[in-house]
């Protein structure tokens, strides 16, 4: 390594351990259940996974990707359009599709890829990208890929901000409208209604990324879509597959069969990156046929954000409003959530704190996550653990 560079390198990683925002990565040797072990922490509650159906270690999802793996091997080799694409990737793209009402679908290695894949081919030159400023990254560095295109941010959830980007427009321009269906930090929705008659009188395109929504929001876990009574209204859905369907990787879009084919045509990490293990590719079919034949992981769940929300209330905690299974406490500075996520570590809870620039400077936050994995028991425990950390920080009385 370049000494003098790797130098630089070490005095960036030194500021950042300084003003105590430096990450360490935590290395658990169990599967993500309820409880996990650590090896630096030892047992602990899970309340910072998005394993929101607790769908990671299925048994029926276990079982489908040794299948997969047995019936396919690793993988092909081979980037899709070439001999890259296996019976399976078709068979979780007709689920993924059926499940959420659209045409056609097409999965990605992540969520990541599918966003990034997708923005730059469609937003080319001659139309516009209009994205809520609270988009997660992947959006963002997808819109800052479409650079023949006009990229305009609007305020978050702000639709007259929204409207008046649209209105400065020409009438006839494509219009991109792209959103999370759940903001990741705030749990809070997206204006979907607003959003989609928006997008009716200015031509716009909507384009919902609903990773944390797909699996967890609406009656049946089709997500904020099915939630907001908007199947069939919204143009383009992205969303992850590492989330509550099934937890381990993956990513698709979903929507009209005209846009599907033209991302096989043209989208570049289809075109020179190779697909979704065959593996994950079952595992997260397995994942999707559990949710849809097992509605009780819902009402659980669903339970489970009630009860904890109401836990953390009666202790004095003043959590986000919100309908998501994203319970963020806001508590001030940086330094501050990750020690807080320290010292209920200790107390054998996992709970993140997110900081600055991943938040706005002065509002990170311990960021609970709600699944149908955790039983009463485990909340009580977790529970206990804010009231005292809570109490020896002076957020509560
Ligand atoms: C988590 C998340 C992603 C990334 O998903 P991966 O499949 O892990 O790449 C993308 N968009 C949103 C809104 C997310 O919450």
């Amino acid at each position: 390594m370049n000494q003098s560079y790797d130098r630089k390198l070490k005095t960036d990683l030194e500021s950042l351990r300084s003003a105590g925002t430096h990450k360490v990565l935590r290395h658990i040797t169990t599967p993500m259940e309820a409880t996990v072990h650590m090896e630096e922490a030892g047992d602990a509650v899970v309340l910072s996974s998005n394993n929101y159906l607790g769908l990671a270690d299925d048994p029926k999802v276990v079982a489908a990707g040794i299948d997969g793996l047995k019936r396919f091997g690793a993988g092909t080799a081979s980037v899709r359009f070439i001999c890259g694409t296996f019976s399976i990737h078709r068979d979780l793209e007709d689920e993924i599709a059926s499940f959420l009402g659209t045409e056609r679908a097409l999965t990605y290695v992540s969520c990541w890829n599918a966003n990034t894949g997708l923005i730059p081919t469609i937003a080319v030159e001659g139309t516009a990208i209009v994205s809520d400023e609270l988009n997660h990254a992947s959006i963002i560095d997808g819109c800052r890929m479409a650079t023949q295109a006009q990229r305009l941010r609007y305020r978050h959830a702000d639709m007259a901000d929204l409207e008046s980007k649209l209105a400065a427009l020409p009438p006839d321009m494509p219009k991109f409208i792209i959103t999370d269906g759940v903001f990741s930090m705030e749990g809070d929705l997206a204006k979907l209604p607003e959003i989609v008659a928006l997008a009716k009188r200015y031509n716009g395109v909507t384009i919902v990324d609903d990773s944390h929504g797909t699996g967890v929001m609406g009656t049946t876990g089709r997500g904020t879509i099915e939630h907001h009574g908007l199947t069939g209204h919204i143009d383009i859905i992205t969303g992850t597959l590492g989330k509550a369907l099934g937890g381990a990787a993956g990513g698709f879009v979903a929507g009209s069969a005209a846009l599907i084919d033209t991302l096989i045509q043209k989208s570049r990490p289809m075109l020179f990156s190779n697909a979704l293990p065959a593996t994950v590719a079952s595992s997260a079919l397995a994942a999707i046929r559990e949710l849809e034949s097992n509605p009780g992981l819902l009402a659980k769940q669903r339970q489970n954000i009630k009860y904890f929300r109401a836990g953390l209330a009666s202790l004095g905690f003043k959590p986000l409003d919100g309908e998501s299974a994203i319970i963020p406490i806001i508590v001030g500075e940086t330094a501050f959530a990750i020690k807080m996520s320290d010292m209920l570590l200790k107390e054998g809870v996992f709970v993140t704190g997110f900081g600055f620039p991943v938040v706005p400077e002065g509002a990170a936050r311990i960021r609970v996550q709600m699944s149908s994995a955790l039983e009463q028991s485990h909340l009580d425990k977790a529970l206990a653990a804010f009231k005292k950390v809570g109490r020896e920080l002076g957020l509560i009385k």
